[in-house]
């Protein structure tokens, strides 16, 4: 399975020493999923409930039966992620009911939240008495052949996030007709995941607050940031075009999409993240005109004489052939495609979208598309793996944790290694070559490192109860000891090395500072318990993808543009170099989406 990690290695040296480690033996395996948690039923005249555990607390499904039928589903009690779990709920409901089955599709993205369904479902059958095994037929049995569907439309538009969304509208606004095509249930992939921080220059928005910035500053400040691994000409889109696609973006007339006013800086963040700016350019998609269809994945171009004059699409029950003046691809990154990630970054965690497999890149291979920046994919630390497998930015966490009390990262041989709150890509290439890394906490900085995360909404202190208490043997890794010397015992550190590396650490905080620039002032706890969690690198976006010019078209490796094909969004590569500024990703896919848009339904005119 794609998301899941190993858990700890000490896990497994505790398999080998029994006598030594609390765990026991068959925790050693892998992380419970919600499919394995146990579900709780109670009955109540014709209704029953059943409850089992989803991506973020319990999910209860409550089912109305008359004689051998179900008439009704509710769920009366989720926590899954809005827009993501939350949203896939009413689907499985409805394909539950309509084929009277526990046995419905997982929503793609939402596996887990799909999981819980499915176990709550059958526990509300038994609790009624029914056939569990009759439920858990597949609804249907045959198979039926695929109705076949002919559209004709002036773009097609492969993948609703970001960037499918703003070329929808834009284009939409601009007078052309518009299939949008999404292979998930639910729009969104990594936009609706995102912050919704957004580097902007040469908007009004700027202005108007008195920020002082140019684009040129910004060009310079991403190629440093980038190494200069940046295509300049995908470089200087961006740059040029931000503040004209954010005044539209935030217009109402245009995206009207809400940011949070008075800008502070360049850096300006959505209202109600990445997933409200989904919901608002699709509610604007939709209102406009444009025709969604969601769990329909584009499988392939339609190509004349080298020019790209429509899309393949096919779901569970149709095939489409829709032809097209224009193509857009806006479907993503690739992060999620094994076979596409360099075999580096596939130790780390992964943590983002499901959806983003780099479809478009396989449908561009016989058009020779030029592909740059493939070897590129953002990796960041501070990086805990969540009971599903995904990977989990933990910054709220970290922050509270070295701002309250001792806190310090160790490796594999117990030994501190860099300077834990210095540049985020300076930690990354000195974590990069540890096999394990540990943050090493005293109650207080435990304490604050777990406010920051149940204050950011990622889990609860009831959730970091049961972590303590398997004791390592399921994700994330959370483990306590009386003493360091114990923490180092159940970590299977070397002997004595958390007291040694804690001893140099308070030597430094009364120095002021480290070996490794670190300014100290808070000094680890004399007194345990101490707690240790493994952290990871993660990935989620990556940089690499389609060469464009100025106008958005694809280029193919003699550097000419492929007609009728347009691309936006992370499927682009060359923006970022060989890691991302934050906030210019999501910056880029509403950029470029809006210019993919705008430059095809002009260029068909
Ligand atoms: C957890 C997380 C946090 C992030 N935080 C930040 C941040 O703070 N700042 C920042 O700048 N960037 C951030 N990013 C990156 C940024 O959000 C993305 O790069 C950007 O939103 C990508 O937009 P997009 O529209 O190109 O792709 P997506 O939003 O991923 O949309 C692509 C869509 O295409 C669909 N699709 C794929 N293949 C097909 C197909 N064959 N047919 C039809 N549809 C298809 C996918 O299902 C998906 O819905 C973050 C990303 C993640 C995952």
């Amino acid at each position: 399975m794609k998301f899941m990690r190993k858990v700890l290695p000490f896990v497994l040296a505790c398999a080998l020493m029994l006598s030594a480690c609390s765990t026991n033996a068959s925790e050693t395996t892998a992380a419970p999923t919600a499919a394995e948690t146990t579900a709780e039923t109670e009955a109540g005249g014709n209704t029953f409930t059943g409850t089992a555990a989803g991506f973020h607390g319990d999910i209860t499904v409550q089912i109305t039966v008359d004689g051998e039928t179900i008439t009704d589903i509710q769920v009366i009690e989720q926590s899954e992620t809005e827009n993501i779990g939350a949203a896939a709920l009413p689907t499985l409901v409805e394909e539950a009911l309509a084929g009277q089955t526990i046995n419905v599709d997982s929503v793609s993205g939402a596996t887990v939240t799909s999981d819980g369904f499915r176990a709550a479902l059958e526990a509300a059958i038994t609790s009624a008495g029914l056939d569990v095994e009759k439920f858990s037929q597949a609804a249907g049995g045959e198979t039926t052949e695929k109705e076949e569907v002919t559209l004709d439309t002036d773009i097609v538009v492969v993948g609703a996030g970001g960037a499918g969304l703003t070329a929808s509208l834009s284009a939409l606004q601009n007078g052309a007709s518009v299939v949008l095509l999404e292979k998930q249930a639910i729009a969104g992939g990594a936009t609706a995941m995102a912050g919704g921080g957004t580097v902007v220059t040469g908007s009004q928005i700027l202005e108007e607050d008195g920020v002082e910035d140019t684009p040129e500053q910004l060009k310079e400040d991403m190629l440093a940031n980038g190494h200069n691994y940046n295509d300049e000409g995908t470089l200087d889109i961006y740059v040029n075009s931000i503040g004209a696609a954010i005044d539209w973006l935030v217009d109402p007339e245009g995206g009207n999409v809400e940011y949070s006013r008075p800008a502070t800086s360049r850096t300006i963040s959505a209202v109600g993240r990445g997933a409200a700016v989904v919901e608002t350019l699709m509610d604007g998609v939709e209102s406009a005109g444009g025709q969604v269809y969601l769990a329909t994945p584009a499988t392939e171009l339609i190509v004349e004489d080298g020019t790209v004059v429509g899309v393949k699409a096919e779901n569970d029950d149709t095939v489409y052939t829709i032809n097209a003046k224009a193509v857009i691809l806006a479907s993503g990154g690739f992060g999620a495609n094994d076979e596409l990630v360099p075999e580096e970054y596939q130790q780390y965690v992964y943590a983002g979208a499901a959806g983003a497999t780099g479809d478009a890149l396989a449908m561009v291979e016989s058009l020779d598309a030029d592909l740059i920046n493939m070897e590129f994919v953002n990796v960041q630390p501070n990086s805990i793996v969540l009971p599903s497998g995904l990977g989990q930015y933990c910054n709220p966490g970290v922050s509270g944790a070295y701002s309250t009390s001792g806190a310090f990262l160790v490796n594999e041989n117990g030994e501190r290694f860099a300077n834990e709150q210095g540049n985020a890509y300076d930690l990354v290439q000195a974590m990069k070559p540890n096999t394990a890394n540990y943050l090493i906490m005293d109650q207080a900085s435990f304490d604050a490192f777990n406010a920051g995360m149940e204050n950011s909404n990622i889990y609860t202190a009831e959730d970091v109860e049961t972590w303590l208490a398997n004791n390592g043997s399921s994700n994330p890794a959370t483990v306590q000891g009386e003493t360091l010397d114990d923490l180092a015992a159940t970590l299977n550190l070397p002997e004595g090395s958390l007291t040694a590396a804690a001893e140099a650490y308070n030597a430094a905080v009364d120095e002021g500072t480290d070996e490794f620039g670190r300014t100290l002032t808070l000094k680890l706890s004399d007194d345990g318990p101490y707690y240790a969690v493994q952290m990871w690198l993660r990935y989620y976006a990556t940089l690499g993808g389609l060469h464009i010019n100025d106008q958005m078209q694809v280029l193919n490796t003699s550097q000419e543009p492929i007609e009728g094909l347009y691309a936006a969004g992370e499927v682009v590569g060359g923006l970022e170099g060989d890691i991302y500024m934050g906030g210019t990703l999501f910056g880029w896919a509403v950029t470029s989406g809006y210019n993919a848009g705008t430059s095809a339904s002009e260029a068909i005119k």
